[in-house]
């Protein structure tokens, strides 16, 4: 199933997602702008998306991927083979790109197995047709996860998926993801286009506020020496039915116990600072 919204003369939303019983359990964004594709939906629904980008004549010179999930990556092996166009993603994703891990049985379900794809490196700077591209990392999302600033706008891909967040993936690093936030926040743009939703300025600052704010309670609580568990219980525990059906169908890939070790520093690996209990933990 496809939506597509027209936000100016050269610049398209389209969301897709897989129906079931009428209506995709989850939908994901990609967008055309200027002759670029940024992100390409998911693998069931790549044969209707580029049917689409035919029907409505999009003169599609390159592709641009922000990370490897199959819901961003999905349709790019269709837009190379049957537009003849390249797809550029981030280094770091070059190697998944091209031999994609089976993904989990939710993830089949709902977005499809991803095929091969061999992609380009994405270079910090880049040019297409004089619409000039900036290339920036914003890790945390996943490890690849990059965002691009093309003339006053930013494209962020999962960066920004919900302002106050309950529930992250396992893969997810919050302390990454917050430096990210922090780095977009300094850049020249007016608004910031994602897979989940659109943010001006400062919905972006909100959500780094906000994610600040969750550190602090949670490492407040760690140090009185609450488990994960039980900060999960004591901040967590009033949520959407959708977050405890989503930890539930995921086998816990999703959840809010990943929040709560993310922020207290468990999942970050590079320069890593972490709570003095973790290591005994
Ligand atoms: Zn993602």
């Amino acid at each position: 199933m496809l939506k597509c919204k027209r936000i100016t003369d050269n610049f398209v939303s389209i969301s897709v997602g897989k129906e079931y019983d009428a209506e995709p359990y989850y939908w994901t964004t990609f967008y055309y702008y200027k002759g670029l594709v940024i992100d390409t939906g998911c693998p069931l629904t790549a044969e209707e998306t580029v049917d689409f980008m035919e029907e409505m004549k999009l003169n599609v010179r390159a592709i641009l991927l922000t990370h490897y999930h199959e819901d961003h990556s999905g349709g790019a092996y269709l837009f190379k083979e049957r537009l003849n166009v390249d797809v550029f993603a981030p280094t770091k994703s070059l190697q998944i790109l091209a031999n994609p891990n089976e993904i989990p049985g939710y993830r089949q379900i709902v977005w499809g197995q991803p095929k091969p794809i061999k992609a380009l490196p994405l270079k910090r700077k880049m040019e297409f047709d004089n619409v000039a591209v900036t290339t920036v990392e914003t890790p945390g999302h996943s490890f690849d996860h990059v965002s691009f600033l093309i003339e006053n706008i930013m494209f962020t891909g999962d960066l920004l998926t919900n302002p106050t967040p309950v529930i992250i993936m396992k893969e997810e690093d919050s302390i990454d993801v917050m430096d990210s936030l922090e780095k977009v926040v300094n850049l020249d743009f007016e608004k910031s286009y994602g897979g989940h939703g659109i943010w001006d300025k400062n919905g972006v600052k909100e959500t780094l506020t906000n994610m600040l704010r969750l550190k602090e309670k949670i490492s407040v609580l760690w140090s009185m020496g609450l488990n994960t568990e039980q900060i999960v219980e004591k901040i967590f525990s009033n949520v959407p039915k959708k977050v405890l059906s989503m930890e539930e169908m995921s086998g816990g890939e999703w959840s809010r116990k990943n929040l709560v070790e993310s922020i207290l520093g468990m999942r970050h690996k590079p320069h890593s600072f972490l709570p003095p209990k973790y290591k005994t933990d």
